[in-house]
């Protein structure tokens, strides 16, 4: 039985206050989150604060991105061991911010990955077509195409010590979410495709939804068989509206 996962992505939002808030509101409510993993995603320089403030807590943290590299001169990254440092589990990987905005191609996403799991950490896979890949009927292509860059460096069980977010990029920030249905279809896609090569990986490895998910659709989104919980954009910068949807996975 896959545990659900929930994990919040605050992408460059928030103030070293704003986030001590947020937290505080998060902590407040948990007790009432009985089953899922709640995740904050944080950007990297409120790390210290947000592993300070959530030590012992049952809210788990991580970063948004990270190094392809271990060490050197690399102006302005940061390394899986930097993040250990401060106690992070996940780390997003791939996501389609970063692979629209920063140019990270299939090949150095999965190497991200790859650096991550050596690390340790969980990486959070994300993976998901544009509108335009959607309407040319390729999504279920983009999406293989985009796993097995990491099947091909890794192996297939290596997707087992990480999680799987398909986000179709039309939904992110949109607010137009992808119905249940749409989001089933791809996750179950997701599903069978694994099995093929593996059926253990298949069955243990968690898939996300991400893209719009908020307090009054994520029920019916985590209804489905195939999605075991949300990585959360928007409605994770606010604790209740985060809290509703943690909720909504028990
Ligand atoms: C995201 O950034 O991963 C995301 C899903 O954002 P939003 O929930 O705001 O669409």
């Amino acid at each position: 039985m896959r545990r659900p996962l929930v994990a919040g992505n605050w992408k460059m939002n928030g103030s070293r206050a704003a986030i001590k808030a947020l937290l505080d509101g998060i902590g407040q409510g948990i007790g009432s989150v009985t089953r899922a993993e709640v995740v904050v995603c944080a950007p990297y320089i409120y790390l210290p604060d947000v592993a300070a403030q959530l030590a012992g807590s049952p809210i788990a943290w991580g970063a948004q991105n990270l190094s392809t590299e271990a060490s050197g001169a690399f102006t302005g990254e940061i390394a899986a061991s930097m993040l250990l440092d401060f106690q992070c589990r996940y780390v997003i990987v791939g996501h389609s911010e970063r692979r629209a905005l920063y140019g990270e191609s299939d090949a150095v996403v999965a190497k991200k990955f790859a650096v991550a799991r050596a690390a340790g950490l969980v990486p959070i896979l994300c993976v998901g077509e544009t509108l335009d890949e959607r309407e040319r009927g390729v999504t279920e292509q983009v999406v293989a195409r985009q796993l097995q860059a990491v099947i091909d460096l890794e192996g297939v069980a290596a997707l087992a010590d990480g999680v799987i977010a398909y986000e179709p990029v039309w939904a992110i920030g949109t607010g137009k979410t992808a119905s249940p249905e749409q989001a089933q279809e791809v996750h179950a896609f997701i599903r069978r495709s694994l099995a093929a090569a593996d059926a253990a990986v298949a069955d243990k490895v968690q898939i996300l939804y991400g893209g719009s998910m908020n307090a009054a659709n994520a029920e019916s989104l985590l209804a489905q068989a195939d999605i075991d919980g949300g990585l959360i954009g928007g409605a994770s910068l606010k604790a209740e509206d985060f809290l509703t949807i943690c909720r909504a996975a028990n």
